[in-house]
């Protein structure tokens, strides 16, 4: 299995900066992507990426919340000149976008940034990492303006209605959704449109160390709890986990060309 999208380089995981990705290799997820979310993260996702370079892929972003006015553009900057400079070791740029439920208050600073690395995954031909919360009409708007100049997308964590899979497709036939831990929560109604998006289009994550799935919901979430997640897209898509996992680990090999 591979867990497209989770932050194992974080503190939060100690000092034995392996552990974390051994206990999901023996839980049988061969591959972890993982995603920057400023400057100062690709330090720390190197470091990580050389002890274990066969079960890790690097990317390099910056997260809409991560934002400040004062210098954004210089870690932008930054990122910038390490994809330039090392654009094959990494699989993607991101994660990017629109966060309208912790920053309300940076809508235009989030675009321009999201814009520069969209344009810069365009450039080198990456595909990118979105995150899009409380934000899909301001996405959807911003999509629609760079029609013909879109990198491939995941959005990553996905947390829109049915419709606006739809939508998304109408603008990017291709795009892939990330399915984490919330498809185990009681209330979640992404069960629903599993079907819609389908298995071809589903990249499995967990966002780790965030959003643990049922049964380690409240926990701090790590990478070998991709199958509770891949288990539970197979009962809602009535397929076996063997299948979940040979689809989505193909979807997500072409999408990030590990
Ligand atoms: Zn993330």
């Amino acid at each position: 299995m591979i867990d497209t999208h989770t932050h194992l380089y974080l503190p939060d995981y100690g000092d034995d900066k392996c552990a974390v990705v051994d206990r999901a290799l023996s839980c049988g997820v061969s591959m972890m992507v993982l995603p920057g979310v400023d400057a100062d993260s690709i330090g720390s996702i190197k470091e990580l990426h050389e002890l274990r370079p066969d079960a890790t892929a690097m990317c390099a972003g910056l997260h809409p919340t991560e934002i400040k006015p004062e210098n954004w553009r210089e870690h932008f900057e930054k990122i910038e000149a390490e994809l330039r400079s090392s654009r094959d070791s990494y699989v993607a740029v991101g994660e990017m976008g629109l966060d309208l439920y912790w920053e309300q208050y940076k809508l235009m600073l989030q675009m321009e940034a999201a814009e520069a690395q969209l344009d810069l995954a365009d450039e080198l031909n990456l595909p990118a990492v979105i995150h899009c919360r409380e934000a899909m009409p301001q996405m959807l708007d911003l999509m629609r303006a760079r029609k013909g100049r879109l990198p491939n997308l995941v959005f990553h964590c996905y947390s829109g209605s049915a419709d606006d899979v739809s939508r998304l497709r109408t603008l990017e036939p291709d795009v892939k959704f990330g399915i984490g831990g919330v498809v185990t929560f009681k209330k979640s109604s992404l069960p629903e449109i599993l079907p819609l998006i389908g298995v071809d289009h589903i990249l499995l994550e967990t966002d780790a160390p965030w959003l643990a799935p049922v049964p380690m919901r409240g926990k701090q979430n790590e990478s070998a709890y991709i199958p509770y997640i891949a288990t539970k897209v197979a009962q809602e898509l009535r397929m076996t986990v063997e299948e979940i996992d040979l689809r989505t680990s193909e979807a997500a090999r072409k999408f990030f060309r590990l």
